[in-house]
């Protein structure tokens, strides 16, 4: 399944706190999460060799509650893509369907989850790429807001939307996670100072009253009927455990991949800049520095990852600033105000997590617009900074899992839990497995 890059054979219980919530419990990692003293790459070329002298905070939090850091996870490079395929160390497959992808970039991640080789781990997620691959492998991912989450660690590729995140088997143990990994951080200055709630207490078997928006812009043409039709389900479902359901309009929708394709590259353009070959892992050596630079670069890097380069620095290049960038961020700000708009009249907006299951290998790698696109549901929620959850809510006729998506105001994560966990509970599509014979 290719979903490990690396896994961390010495552990040593013996050395963890006897009493903690968390004792011995595997949680795996993306491997754009630094771990003290391990090798970390971001799955390129360019890392390799990369050892970083530090712990992530949230790795930091997750050993002071006795967690085993069990294994580092394979992903997109640089978190690059939707289906894991753009990794330099192979694609990882799909736990339902070893045929199609992941999802992605934190497909190593919801694979190993799904597939039970790790109770927990740990995404990240910039444009869906926690939720996308948790709604493809049929596990819950969850985006907390934007500041909720520490990100010191996180190897960084847009700084104004990345966000880490749990990916689990249950709604539960995202709450679990959740407890530990939120919070202000004086690591990272645009996290929160806010208090952080016992994400437990909201899991509550009750929506009674909970207004629910279905935004018209997310059931349009080129959604597969069959997710369409689990999500509606899922929709009637709460409304039958008493919430009230009503279509709401986020008219700026359809910008929202454009936008996330010029802010999100401008960042990483700007974030990769720093992998040059002097301070960081590859160093193609014995060459002038000017082509050390280039010939690193060029060996180091992925066809995904150059062509992000490429945009963002166009994009930021003068002459070109005020028609990309700045214009970008001011949609965005019109894509943010439509949220604020829709959640004065509901508490929830429910929407699918992808427009499809998930697709097969190859299928789109050399096609970004249409991989691009399959973030489409995902992007808005980044752009707004808001916090959304992904779900099981049934399969496709041909066994593969869909998942739908629960997005919430800034730092209400509660009520994704508890509308999550009302939804698990009557429903227990959690308790379907994939059935593995024969590795590929
Ligand atoms: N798939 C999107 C992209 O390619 C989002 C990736 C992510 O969230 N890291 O940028």
């Amino acid at each position: 399944m290719n979903a490990f890059l690396r896994f961390n054979p010495e552990y040593d219980l013996s050395s963890q706190p006897g009493v903690s919530p968390l004792f011995g419990v595997p949680v795996s990692v993306k491997d754009n999460i630094c771990i003290q003293g391990k090798e970390t790459t971001c799955a390129s070329k360019i890392l390799k060799g990369h050892v970083p002298p530090y712990d992530a905070t949230v790795i930091e939090r997750l050993k002071s509650k006795g967690a085993t850091i069990f294994g580092q996870c394979n992903m997109d490079e640089f978190a690059f893509g939707s289906s894991s395929e753009t990794s330099a160390f192979g694609p990882v497959r799909n736990p339902w369907d070893l045929d199609r992808v992941p999802g992605g970039s934190s497909g190593g991640s919801a694979a190993a989850v799904s597939a039970d080789m790790t109770l927990a781990a740990l995404g990240s997620d910039t444009g869906g790429s926690i939720r996308q691959p948790a709604a493809f492998c049929g596990v819950v991912g969850l985006k907390p807001t934007y500041g909720r989450v520490s990100r010191f660690g996180l190897i960084a590729f847009g700084s104004s939307f990345d966000q880490i995140g749990p990916i689990t088997k249950t709604v539960e143990d995202a709450a679990i996670l959740m407890n530990i990994l939120a919070g202000h951080d004086s690591k990272d200055s645009t996290s929160a100072p806010m208090p952080v709630p016992d994400y437990t207490k909201a899991l509550r078997r009750d929506v009674r009253g909970l207004r629910i928006g279905l935004p018209e812009e997310y059931f349009i043409e080129g959604i597969d009927p069959e997710v369409e039709k689990n999500v509606r389900a899922a929709a009637e479902i709460l409304k039958r455990l008493g919430a009230e359901v009503k279509s709401v309009k986020l008219p700026h929708t359809a910008y929202s991949v454009a936008v996330y394709y010029i802010v999100a590259v401008a960042e990483a353009s700007s974030n990769l800049g720093r992998f040059d070959g002097v301070e960081y892992g590859l160093r193609i050596p014995e060459k002038p520095l000017r082509e050390m630079y280039f010939e690193t670069r060029d060996q180091g890097f992925g066809r995904e990852a150059k062509r992000r380069i490429l945009l963002g620095t166009f994009v930021l290049s003068s002459g070109y600033y005020e028609a990309y960038y700045l214009k970008g961020q001011k949609v965005r700000t019109l894509i943010r105000d439509d949220f604020n708009k829709a959640f004065k009249e509901v508490d929830v907006i429910l929407t699918p997590t992808a427009p499809t299951a998930a697709f097969k290998i190859g299928e789109k790698l050399n096609d970004p617009l249409a991989m691009y696109l399959s973030d489409i549901f995902t992007i808005p929620v980044n752009l707004a900074g808001i916090p959304a959850i992904s779900i099981p809510c049934g399969f496709t006729s041909s066994g593969l899992p869909v998942g739908l998506q629960l997005m919430a105001k800034p730092f209400d994560e509660e009520t994704l839990f508890r509308t999550a966990y009302a939804f698990e509970q009557e429903t227990e599509f959690y308790k379907k497995n994939p059935k593995l014979d024969g590795e590929k």
